[in-house]
């Protein structure tokens, strides 16, 4: 059987894993969240006390580490040596360490490695920051979502309050603006549009003309 990848790549808060998970449902597709990967990654070092400088402490640990995507229920969920953290990568903190390790290549090579070999194997849509540059140049699909980065703010500012969260969205924005830097700015895959990727800005749209969007196009790119 044929298999297809499309590429989600973009800053932040766009909204990439909401309308990838719904877009690789319609098209029966597997969602593949690499950020999650990428926090599993900074959830590790963390538990061990590394620090982002700390290369050979980085190094030794990568090989002890096994990150694996499984889905239970339709979710997808992420097995770090076997344990189930899923819970535990949304935090902002693991967040923040994600964007701190994941310019190091080491952490990058391994994590590449684990990306090809899902979509050599399956069709997915896969979300991350350098999926359409980097990890599948050659991608039936690229789409870059963006939104104007106080659009991302307050709508991660909603969400927070609607679970609770105590927040303010001054430090929201300063946080989504030093994140889309750090991603941007780093020297090995950098947060940008392929040359040949779809920009698509989400900032006044709603999930479902996002969504739509990214499927037909899917469909008529993958003839199916
Ligand atoms: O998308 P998410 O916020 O979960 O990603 C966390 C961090 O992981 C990003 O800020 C980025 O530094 C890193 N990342 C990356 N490449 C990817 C996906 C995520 O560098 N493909």
């Amino acid at each position: 059987m044929k298999v297809y990848n499309i590429a989600i790549d973009g800053p932040a808060g766009a909204g990439k894993s909401t309308v990838a998970k719904m877009a690789a449902a319609r098209l029966g597709f597997v969602y593949v969240d690499t950020g999650s990967m990428y926090r599993a990654l900074a959830l590790y070092f963390m538990r061990l006390s590394i620090k982002p400088g700390d290369m050979s402490a980085i190094g030794d640990a990568l090989a002890g580490i096994d990150v694996t995507l499984s889905h239970r229920g339709g979710e997808q969920v992420v097995l770090l040596n076997g344990e189930d953290v899923s819970q535990f990568l949304r935090a902002q903190e693991v967040g923040d360490m994600a964007s701190a390790f994941s310019p190091l290549a080491p952490v990058r090579e391994k994590l590449l490695f684990l990306q090809r070999e899902l979509a050599e194997r399956t069709s997915v849509i896969m979300d991350g920051r350098d999926i359409g540059t980097t990890v599948l140049p050659n991608a039936d699909l690229k789409i870059y979502l963006t939104a104007d980065a106080k659009v991302r703010a307050g709508r991660r500012y909603k969400e927070l309050l609607e679970r609770g969260a105590e927040c303010d969205e001054e430090e929201i924005l300063k946080g989504i603006l030093a994140r889309d830097a750090q991603d941007m700015e780093r020297e090995i895959s950098p947060l940008r549009q392929a040359q040949d990727a779809v920009l698509l800005d989400a900032s006044y749209m709603t999930v479902d003309e996002v969504v739509s969007f990214i499927v037909n196009l899917a469909r008529e790119r993958c003839g199916l």
